[in-house]
């Protein structure tokens, strides 16, 4: 056990910029830090200390020192939903409060053994699994892009692209959303689910897509994942554009017969699904393009494990990009925000969505490559990129998994931003470059 001073400061803005064009710019003088967006956490030992604190003098960093020292063995990143992880552990320290991203002072013990637990509502890391893409001791649990306010170096929208992005109408969103959220729940194995999956599948049959059922098995009882196909128009093999979201929704506060709207958590995501299906009901898919809608995420990814396990290795290699949205309504943010959270080889599309973003809509961006919890993980794990679109992190939705997760309390402008830029991916992935998958 090595104790460690630790002090937080504000990050330079040349920190506040893409991965790619991060510099070594940095303070800690050979100890380590972590970025939580617009906040850098430095710790170190008594002799780095001083290290530290004259190189942060000389970057003109405004370091706010906590008082006292911490073992360094006490330091773990928390990934939540909401603010489960929190709920649950109200007697654990939070030294940064990001919403999604949480650093935590906490007994090594109970956090291997949370680690070990695989929870389905939050992910415990020590420091060394944080960022895998770190070279150095300097780790990245998200990054706030600094975007020009004036989108004065986007480049012009397409207007294919933008013909589709424009049909994105909150009327439609609202009213789908509306008809979901009226179920007394979505919990995965109930018959109140089984409505749900008819809901979806009848819009997306009635937009010309071809649709079927997969059930899955969650503890002896039965859920189902909805998959609506449009093939593409050219050559096989043809590339695979995936649009997500979980459909089931759940009340961790009484039974699986409690109400659960599931207005944000995913209900936001699972309407979204419907409203770009609706978007990209007649677009010139050179590619295939498929919907989905997954059960038994509240129980642990059932839906989508199933999906990809299902998956031939060469069904598998054909899948270019997998869209998730889970929570696109809270506003956590000053201003409209979207977090993008995949892996290394999730980079190009982070790369495609943050240019999408820029050229259709106004939304600022955050990113990460620190997945976890939610439907985009288990395509990870078999090496298929993946992006979690949700709504930024410098705070969080509090009411998930409760009965006051409501309509009313949706950020419509938004759920409707995110829903833009993915619509501009997608199509983007579904009719261009033609002959490389
Ligand atoms: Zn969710």
């Amino acid at each position: 056990m090595a104790p460690v001073r630790l002090a937080i400061c504000v990050a330079p803005p040349s920190r506040i910029a893409p991965r790619s064009a991060r510099s070594a710019t940095t303070a800690s003088g050979g100890a380590s830090s972590l970025q939580f967006g617009d906040q850098l956490v430095y710790f170190g030992t008594e002799p780095e200390w001083a290290i530290i604190a004259r190189s942060a003098d000389t970057a003109g960093l405004q370091l706010r020192e906590r008082p006292g020292s911490l073992e360094s063995e006490r330091l773990h990143v928390v990934i939540q939903k909401g603010r489960l992880f929190q709920r649950e552990h109200p007697s654990v320290s939070v030294l940064v409060d990001k919403g999604r991203y949480l650093l935590v002072d906490i007994d090594p013990v109970l956090a291997r053994r949370l680690a070990k637990r695989k929870d389905p509502c939050f992910t415990v890391l020590a420091l060394e699994a944080v960022d895998p893409t770190a070279r150095g001791k300097d780790r990245v649990v998200f990054t706030s892009h600094d975007l020009d306010p004036d989108r004065a170096t986007a480049r012009a929208p397409h207007p294919m692209v933008s013909m589709h992005v424009d049909r994105i109408s909150r009327t439609t969103f609202e009213s789908d959303l509306a008809e979901l959220v009226a179920l007394p729940t979505r919990f995965s194995t109930s018959a109140h689910y089984q409505k749900a999956c008819d809901i979806v599948e009848r819009k997306l049959v009635s937009f010309g897509y071809a649709t079927s059922r997969q059930m899955i098995g969650i503890g002896g009882s039965q859920s189902a994942n909805v998959v609506a196909r449009r093939a593409g128009t050219g050559p096989a093999p043809r590339r695979e554009v995936l649009v997500t979201a979980h459909l089931d929704s759940i009340n961790l506060e009484g039974s699986a017969t409690s109400p659960a709207p599931g207005a944000d958590d995913d209900g936001s995501g699972s309407a979204g699904v419907i409203e770009i299906a609706r978007a990209l009901r007649d677009v010139a898919n050179v590619h295939d393009l498929v919907f989905i809608h997954f059960g038994g995420e509240e129980q642990g990814l059932f839906g989508s494990k199933h999906f990809v396990r299902s998956l031939s290795a060469s069904q598998r290699s054909r899948v270019h990009s997998v869209v998730n949205m889970d929570m696109i309504g809270t506003l956590n943010t000053p201003v409209p925000t979207v977090l993008l959270e995949g892996r290394a080889i999730s980079q190009s599309m982070l790369d495609s969505l943050a240019d999408a973003a820029s050229r259709y809509t106004g939304l600022a961006l955050e990113t990460s490559v620190n997945a976890a919890n939610s439907d985009h993980v288990p395509f990870l794990d078999k090496g298929i990129p993946a992006v979690l679109t949700i709504e930024g992190a410098d705070s969080s939705n509090d009411e998930i998994h409760t009965s006051r997760d409501t309509l009313d309390r949706i950020n419509f402008a938004l759920a409707l931003e995110i829903l833009r830029m993915n619509t501009a991916f997608v199509a983007e992935a579904l009719t261009t470059n033609p002959t490389e998958v």
